[in-house]
C-alpha cells in the first residue's frame, strides 16, 4: 500500500513537473485535474485540445468505464468537457489493427472501411451493423489496438466526399493535432474583461448620437461602433436579410467574434451582391474566433473555402454530417464553375482547408468555443444535419439562431426542436412569412403531388422534378417510393441524376440523425434509398437514353432551381412539349430560371444546345409548385416556433422583405415581443 501511494505521489510529480510553467490558466486548470485522477487511469497527459480537455491514457480499459464517471462529476464542477484519449505510444499500426479489430468483431460484421486518425487515437469503422459495437466492445477494441472507435453505417455506395475527408484528415494529422491544442489555449485564455478593438479599423464618421451605447444609427438602415462596453453584445448583419441567400451574421462580445454561417447568394452573378458584406466592416478573417455552419445549403456555407483562402484559419463548428455534405457541395461549385468556365473565388485546396479546421460536435451538447461564448447545436428538421445554434454569452445573454428550420416532422426528419432553457435574442428565419404562406396537410401534399404525376404519366408524358441534391431529393425519393408501393402512383421507371446518389450515401452513413421513422427501418436492414424503383443515370449518354424512351418516367435532377446542372438539360428537352410537366418541390430564389419558369413571365429560353448552339426553347410543358415539401417552416409554423422558444427579442432574416415584415409584426401584435427586420450592413445592439 505505501509502495503505492509513493508511485502514485511520484507520478502526480512528474506531471505535475511537466506542465510547470509561469503561471497560466491552462496550468491551474491542469494541475486542480491531475490532483484528483486516479494512478491506474495511467494518465500520461492532459492538455487543452480545441472545445475539450484531452485526457491521454495508457489504460484504455480503466479511463473508459471506471475514470468516465469520476470525470463526469469533475466536468460538471469545472464546467468543461473531457475526452479520453489513449497514449499514442500504445496505438498499433493501421494494418494490424484492421487486422485486430476483424478478429475482435462477430461473423455477421462486415467492415468496409477503416480510418484511424492519428491526430485523435479514434479508429472510425463503416460496418453492416453498427449496434453491434456496443462499449463493452469498444473497450476490447481499444485494449488491443490502442484506438477508440467510432462506428458509421456502410452506405451503398462507397462516398466519395466522405474518403475525400478521411485523405484529406490523413494527410494533416500532426497539422490538425498542432491546430487543436493551440486552438484549446485560446478558447481557455483568461477573459480580456475589455477587449480594446481597434477603432482605426472601423469607419469614423458619422452622427454619434448614441454614445452610451457605442452602436450608432445613421438613419439610411446603416449603423456603426467604436468599441464594446463591458458585457455588451453586438450583431453584425454581413448578409441573407431581407432577401433569401449569403446568410451570414457575426456576434461580436468584448472578448469575442464569432460568424453565423457563410453563405453566398446562387443567384447573383455580381461578387457584391453574391457574397456576404464583409467588406463594410473591415474584419480581419483571424480575428474572428470561430464559423459556426447551421448546414450545409450553399446559401449557409458556399463562401467559408473564400473565407479559407483569405486568411482565415480557425475553427469551423458544424455537425457531423454536415462536413460531408459541405464538401460534396463546394467540390460540386469547383467542378460546375470548370465545366462552365465561370470564376469562382476558391479552389479545391481551399475546401481541405475547411476539411482540417471543422470540429464536429452532436446535438445538444454545450460546447465552450470562446471565453465567453457556449454554443448548443440541436434539430433543426430542414435538412439531415441542420442545426439551431444557441448561444449562451458570458449567462448573461443568450441567442438562437434558427438556421433554416422545419418545425413539422417530414419523411426524412423529425421536427426542429423548439424548447430552450432561455432566450433573449431569436434570429428567426422567413422564407415562408406571408400569413397566406399555410402548406397544407401532408396527406394533402401527397395527393397533390401525385394525382399532378399521374395525370403526365397517364398522358404518355415525362415528369421532371429538379430537386436539390441534399435533402429534398432523399425527402422526395422516400415519398415516390411510398407511393408507388402503395399503389397511389402509377408505376413508372424513377430516373435520379446529379449528385443525388451520393448525397443518399452520405445520408445512409449517417442514418442515425435522420427521423425516427427512417431509422427503425435502417436497423430493420432496409436501404430507403434502394427502391427497385429507382434507377441511376451516368452522365449525358445515359441521359439520352432516358429521354428518348417513349415510356412515360419520372426525373429527378439536380439543380433544384435549374441553375446548371443536369435538371437544365433536362429541361431543354421536356420543356417544349405540353404532354410533358415539371414539378417544383423547393423555394425557388429571384432571378433563377427555375423561378421565372414557374412565374410564368416567359414562354421561351435562349440556351445552348447539346452541340454548342444557342437554340430558343419553347416552354409549352406543365408547371406546378408544391410547397408543402418545403423543408422550411410555413407562417403558422414559425410563429408556433416563436410562442414555444419564447424570447425577449426577435430579428427577422432569411425571407424577401415583404415576408421577413410579416413575421415581425405579427409576432409584435400576437405576442407583444419586440421585433424588427434588420439590413444589410446594419449593426445591431442585442445588450
Ligand atoms: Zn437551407
Amino acid at each position: 500500500m505505501a509502495d503505492k501511494d509513493n508511485t502514485e505521489t511520484r507520478h502526480k510529480r512528474v506531471l505535475k513537473e511537466n506542465y510547470r510553467r509561469p503561471f497560466n490558466r491552462e496550468s491551474l486548470v491542469i494541475s486542480t485535474i491531475l490532483e484528483s485522477l486516479p494512478t491506474e487511469a495511467q494518465i500520461t497527459t492532459v492538455r487543452f485540445e480545441g472545445p475539450n480537455i484531452a485526457i491521454y491514457t495508457k489504460n484504455p480499459k480503466f479511463s473508459l468505464t471506471e475514470l468516465t464517471y469520476h470525470l463526469s462529476s469533475l466536468s460538471r464542477s469545472l464546467k468543461k468537457r473531457f475526452i479520453v484519449r489513449t497514449d499514442p505510444s500504445i496505438r498499433i499500426p493501421e494494418d494490424k489493427t484492421r487486422e485486430e479489430i476483424s478478429k475482435l468483431l462477430p461473423k455477421e460484421i462486415i467492415v468496409s472501411a477503416v480510418f484511424c486518425d492519428e491526430a485523435t487515437g479514434e479508429v472510425v469503422l463503416e460496418v453492416n451493423k453498427p449496434e453491434v459495437i456496443d462499449a463493452e466492445m469498444v473497450i476490447r477494441i481499444a485494449q488491443s489496438t490502442g484506438w477508440i472507435s467510432h462506428t458509421r453505417l456502410s452506405p451503398h455506395i462507397p462516398s466519395t466526399s466522405i474518403s475525400t475527408i478521411h485523405s484529406t484528415l490523413k494527410a494533416s494529422a500532426r497539422e490538425r493535432n498542432n491546430f487543436l491544442q493551440e486552438l484549446g489555449k485560446k478558447i481557455f485564455r483568461h477573459p480580456l474583461l475589455v477587449r480594446n478593438t481597434n477603432s482605426n479599423n472601423y469607419p469614423s464618421e458619422g452622427n454619434y448620437s448614441d454614445q452610451k451605447s457605442n452602436v450608432i444609427e445613421k438613419g439610411d438602415g446603416r449603423s456603426e461602433y467604436r468599441h464594446l462596453n463591458k458585457e455588451e453584445v453586438v450583431l453584425f448583419c454581413l448578409g441573407g436579410v431581407k432577401q433569401v441567400g449569403r446568410s451570414c451574421f457575426v456576434v461580436m462580445t468584448t472578448e469575442s467574434k464569432v460568424m453565423l454561417d457563410c453563405g453566398i447568394n446562387p443567384a447573383e452573378p455580381e461578387p457584391l451582391s453574391a457574397f456576404p458584406r464583409l467588406d463594410c466592416f473591415n474584419f480581419n478573417f483571424d480575428e474572428l474566433d470561430a464559423v459556426i455552419v447551421s448546414h450545409a445549403h450553399i446559401d449557409h456555407q458556399g463562401f467559408l473555402p473564400t473565407l479559407f483562402k483569405h486568411g482565415y484559419s480557425g475553427p469551423v463548428y458544424c455537425t457531423e454530417p454536415t462536413l460531408p455534405l459541405m464538401t460534396l457541395l463546394q467540390m460540386d461549385s469547383v467542378k460546375i464553375a470548370k465545366s462552365n468556365g465561370t470564376y469562382l473565388p476558391f479552389e479545391v485546396r481551399d475546401v481541405y482547408e475547411v476539411i482540417k479546421h471543422c470540429i464536429t460536435i452532436p446535438y445538444g451538447k454545450p460546447t465552450d468555443i470562446s471565453p465567453d461564448i457556449t454554443i448548443t447545436l440541436n434539430n433543426a428538421g430542414h435538412i439531415m444535419g441542420s442545426a439551431t445554434v444557441h448561444l449562451n454569452i458570458s449567462g448573461v445573454h443568450n441567442i438562437l439562431y434558427s438556421g433554416d428550420y422545419k418545425y413539422a416532422k417530414t419523411q426524412l426528419l423529425d421536427g426542429t426542436l423548439s424548447i430552450y432553457p432561455r432566450v433573449e435574442t431569436l434570429i428567426t428565419e422567413s422564407t415562408y412569412g406571408n400569413s397566406t404562406d399555410v402548406m397544407p396537410e401532408q396527406s394533402i401534399v401527397y395527393r397533390t403531388f401525385t394525382d399532378n404525376i399521374n395525370k403526365t404519366l397517364t398522358g404518355g408524358g415525362k415528369v421532371l422534378i429538379p430537386v436539390p441534391a441534399v435533402g429534398r431529393a432523399q425527402e422526395i425519393m422516400l415519398v415516390l417510393d411510398k407511393e408507388m408501393r402503395e399503389g397511389r402512383l402509377m408505376e413508372s421507371p424513377i430516373y435520379i441524376e446529379g449528385m443525388i446518389s451520393e448525397a443518399s450515401a452520405v445520408h445512409m452513413s449517417y442514418a442515425h440523425y435522420l427521423g425516427y421513422e427512417v431509422r427503425k427501418s435502417v436497423s430493420q436492414g432496409i436501404n430507403p434509398f434502394q427502391s427497385e424503383y429507382f434507377t441511376v443515370v451516368n452522365g449525358p449518354t445515359n441521359r439520352a437514353d432516358v429521354l428518348n424512351e417513349e415510356a412515360p418516367s419520372i426525373i429527378m435532377a439536380t439543380s433544384g432551381m435549374l441553375e446548371g446542372g443536369p435538371s437544365v438539360e433536362y429541361f431543354k428537352e421536356i420543356a417544349p412539349s405540353d404532354r410533358n410537366r415539371i414539378i417544383f418541390v423547393s423555394y425557388q430564389i429571384n432571378g433563377t430560371l427555375g423561378r421565372r419558369v414557374l412565374d410564368g413571365t416567359m414562354n421561351e429560353v435562349s440556351m445552348l444546345d447539346r452541340n454548342g448552339k444557342l437554340k430558343v426553347i419553347p416552354v409549352r410543358c406543365e408547371t406546378k409548385r408544391i410547397d408543402g415539401f418545403s423543408g422550411h417552416s410555413d407562417f403558422n409554423q414559425i410563429m408556433n416556433f416563436v410562442s414555444r422558444v419564447k424570447p425577449k427579442r426577435v430579428l427577422v432574416n432569411h425571407g424577401e422583405r415583404s415576408k421577413s415584415e410579416s413575421i415581425a409584426s405579427a409576432v409584435h401584435y400576437r405576442y407583444k415581443i419586440r421585433s424588427s427586420v434588420p439590413d444589410n450592413r446594419e449593426i445591431v445592439r442585442l445588450r
